[in-house]
């Protein structure tokens, strides 16, 4: 359970007691603080293959860090950083992953699934929390050994996002166009209506599908 669990921009993760998932892992890659987003993309990586194994069920990836089932999310990712300008000292990724719940709260009723909802089945939350340490493992040694490209192909096949018209919301202004890549840093690639490219990094931006 969580008392005041958080997601991005302040906003809350509702975690009942004896349901789901929350866990947090502390990291100390040796890089820049710029160089620091795939972490949350290859945890998506990792928690989509937990879920692919434990309960049989394949979540699609929203850029850049919801899981969904039947189109509603069934896991959140928040990374935060403590840095210096050229370093980072470390970066804490959370994940919050809706097992068994069978209750949502009415405003997020309609956006918010489990497994055990879209599955049909409840989980053993302990199989895919030892499931999920260990294919984070894997993926984050693949990041340090061979760089994004690796984790950014198994990130790919799960994208629900590429190849469809979305709108991107920035503090300031909003952005409709076609989401047409995600580049090697995993910044958002979208296309306006007047044919031009715009980048955009996570963590400031919110997307939907139009
Ligand atoms: P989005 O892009 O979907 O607006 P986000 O990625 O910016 O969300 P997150 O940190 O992933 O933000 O999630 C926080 C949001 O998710 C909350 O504002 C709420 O709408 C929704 N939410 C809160 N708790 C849950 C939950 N247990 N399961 C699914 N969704 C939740």
């Amino acid at each position: 359970e969580q008392t005041a669990g958080k997601g991005r921009m302040g906003r809350g993760w509702y975690s009942p007691k004896g349901t789901g998932v929350t866990c947090s892992l502390i990291l100390r890659p040796a890089i820049e603080p710029g160089q620091a987003s795939p972490v949350t993309m290859l945890t998506a990586v990792a928690v989509a293959s937990a879920v692919e194994r434990v309960a049989g069920v394949s979540p699609g990836i929203k850029w850049p860090n919801d899981l969904l089932l039947d189109g509603k999310k069934i896991c959140g990712i928040l990374t935060e950083m403590n840095a210096e300008m050229e370093r980072i000292h470390f970066l804490v990724v959370g994940v919050g992953i809706n097992v068994n719940t069978d209750y949502f709260p009415e405003d997020i009723k309609d956006i918010a699934t489990s497994l055990y909802l879209a599955g049909g089945r409840r989980v053993s939350r302990l199989d895919l929390l030892r499931r999920y340490l260990m294919e984070f493992e894997h993926y984050y040694q693949q990041w340090m050994d061979y760089g994004f490209g690796p984790v950014l192909e198994e990130w790919k096949k799960r994208c629900v996002t590429l190849n469809r018209p979305v709108r991107i919301s920035t503090p300031r202004e909003t952005w409709e166009g076609w989401a047409v890549d995600v580049d090697n840093t995993g910044a958002l690639v979208l296309r306006t209506d007047d044919g031009e490219l715009k980048n955009f990094v996570a963590g400031e931006v919110s997307l939907r599908t139009i």
